[in-house]
């Protein structure tokens, strides 16, 4: 804690797996309020799914792309607030985001001022106003009940105090919807329209994993609305890079250490409470064994089964074996002239190419556009990244066949570029760099287990009270990251890391 302006060294040690921007910011808090504190990660750069790579002059975004909680009061703000460093210049996104159904030519456009917003949504899915003003109404009592810093799900009487302490009478508006998903609240207000559920579907497979039929009435209420001021979606200057650039900039000037390509291999418990971590520094091959007093690992719950092997509780490894196969991704990198962007291109688009089948089998692209000036890439160049959802197993499947995951790939891009040649002015001479990478590229780069991005999934059962804690049955080992409330993104993730950072200061 800071006392007088001089920061007093804690003598607990504090080792922190994997410099996501969950990691990331534990740590970077963490230094800051006087722990000793070691990050490791097994990428060559920091920042996980939410880190860039460079080609030809092109800076493209790995895995995020927009930021929400950059606004006054929001996460990322608090979080840099407290560290005493400034926010990455960032513009807002506006619309946040233009959604294409299948053959039509005009988007419906997620405004950024609510009245417009409003306009909007009643101009395409007339009769659905009282569905909104109801999402409307749970962002707010979530959104406020959020900013109290609630603890979920709760898993002592510390975590249970701070939970009861940010509720207030109209939190207890939003407990009658604990158990109703967005499909059942369709339904209930008559609403069979298929663009609605549709463009929900999309949206909501973006921020929750699965659908409106799937998707927790409250998470959606709050994942929909912070597109609107007073919140907001944000594009970074420079790439999504300046945000880990900005957390590993505090965690060093607080005495932290940052390690990259060191992977940690297994977690160390005695007697129900972790002691160390084994660590392999990828470039000498050397192993060693790293004490902690407390372990906060920054990876998906299926990876912490794999790290703590025997040490796992054995319901905690049943629970995890149950989980719904998570998503992965596809995504596809082109490096462009910007003839092939079309004028007044909005800076995300989302397009569906049919109804049929499941939305995000491979049949609809999330799409984020550079502009000029914005460091992505050399003037007059442009960067496209268009993301689908993909089944990870299909990834795996004959893993030993090269070839037929290489011709998996190569489809896969040919459909992506041949798709987004029906907005973009996209020919050999216009494209300058193509790259894709599948959930092997992201096992690869991120260590996700096979490749599966984006969290648990926000269905009744694993969203919020039902989620994954931060405190784990392993005493002292904190997990952090999307596999816990209130979920994927990187605001998200930052949530998730002031919940253990408060935990572990209540344990010291
Ligand atoms: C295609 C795509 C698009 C997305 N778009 C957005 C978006 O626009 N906006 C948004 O907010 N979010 C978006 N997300 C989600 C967001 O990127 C993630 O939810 C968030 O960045 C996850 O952060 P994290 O800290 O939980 O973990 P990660 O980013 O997964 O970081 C974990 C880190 O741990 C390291 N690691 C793992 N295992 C080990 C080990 N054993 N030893 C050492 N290090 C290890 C990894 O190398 C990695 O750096 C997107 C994700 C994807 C994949």
């Amino acid at each position: 804690m800071r006392s007088g302006g001089i920061r007093q060294a804690k003598a607990q040690r504090i080792v922190v797996i994997g410099a996501g921007i969950g990691g990331l910011t534990a740590a970077a808090l963490l230094a800051h309020r006087g722990y000793s504190v070691l990050v490791l990660d097994q990428a060559i750069v920091p920042g996980g799914c939410a880190s860039t790579f460079k080609r030809k002059g092109f800076t493209f975004d790995v895995g995020a792309t927009q930021v929400a909680g950059l606004e006054p009061g929001g996460i990322h703000h608090r979080i840099f607030s407290e560290l005493g460093i400034e926010p990455p210049a960032a513009t807002p996104c506006d619309p946040a985001c233009a959604v294409y159904l299948p053959h039509e030519t005009a988007p419906i456009q997620v405004w950024r001022d609510p009245q417009q917003w409003q306009a909007e949504r009643q101009r395409q899915f007339p009769g659905s106003e009282p569905f909104w003003q109801l999402l409307a109404d749970l962002f707010r009592y979530s959104w406020a009940f959020q900013s109290r810093d609630p603890v979920l799900p709760p898993r002592d009487l510390w975590d249970l105090a701070q939970l009861v302490q940010a509720v207030r009478p109209d939190t207890l508006l939003t407990l009658p919807h604990t158990f109703t998903t967005v499909g059942q609240m369709l339904r209930a207000y008559g609403l069979t329209d298929r663009r609605l559920k549709t463009f929900l579907d999309l949206q909501l497979k973006l921020y929750s994993q699965v659908d409106a039929d799937e998707t927790a009435l409250l998470y959606a209420a709050t994942a929909l609305g912070v597109s609107q001021e007073p919140q907001g979606l944000y594009h970074l200057q420079g790439s999504m890079q300046a945000l880990s650039d900005c957390l590993v900039q505090a965690l060093e000037r607080d005495g932290g250490k940052l390690l990259m390509r060191h992977t940690v291999q297994r977690i160390l418990t005695e007697n129900n409470r972790v002691t160390a971590i084994e660590i392999c520094n990828q470039k000498t091959g050397d192993v060693w064994v790293e004490p902690a007093d407390h372990v906060i690992a920054n990876v998906t719950v299926q990876n912490l089964v794999q790290l703590l092997g025997d040490a796992v509780p054995t319901g905690y490894r049943r629970r995890v074996d149950k989980l719904p196969t998570a998503s992965g991704a596809f995504v596809i990198y082109l490096g462009v002239k910007q003839d092939a962007i079309p004028a007044n291109c909005p800076p995300h688009l989302q397009f569906l190419y049919d109804y049929d089948g499941p939305i995000g089998e491979n049949n609809s692209l999330f799409v984020s556009v550079s502009h000029p000036g914005d460091g992505r890439a050399p003037e007059g160049y442009a960067t496209v990244i268009a993301s689908s959802f993909t089944h990870p197993t299909i990834w795996w499947n004959g893993e030993a066949a090269s070839d037929s995951y290489q011709s998996l790939k190569q489809h896969y891009t040919d459909t992506a570029i041949q798709r987004l040649g029906q907005f973009f002015h996209l020919t050999p001479d216009t494209i300058v760099h193509v790259e894709a990478a599948t959930p092997r590229t992201f096992a690869h780069y991120t260590g996700r287990d096979q490749g599966i991005v984006g969290g648990i999934g926000q269905r009744i059962s694993t969203f919020g009270p039902f989620g994954f804690a931060n405190r784990t049955p392993i005493n002292h080992l904190w997990l952090v990251g999307d596999s816990t409330h209130p979920g994927e993104g990187t605001a998200g993730v930052s949530y998730s890391a002031l919940t253990v950072v408060r935990q572990i200061e209540a344990e010291s």
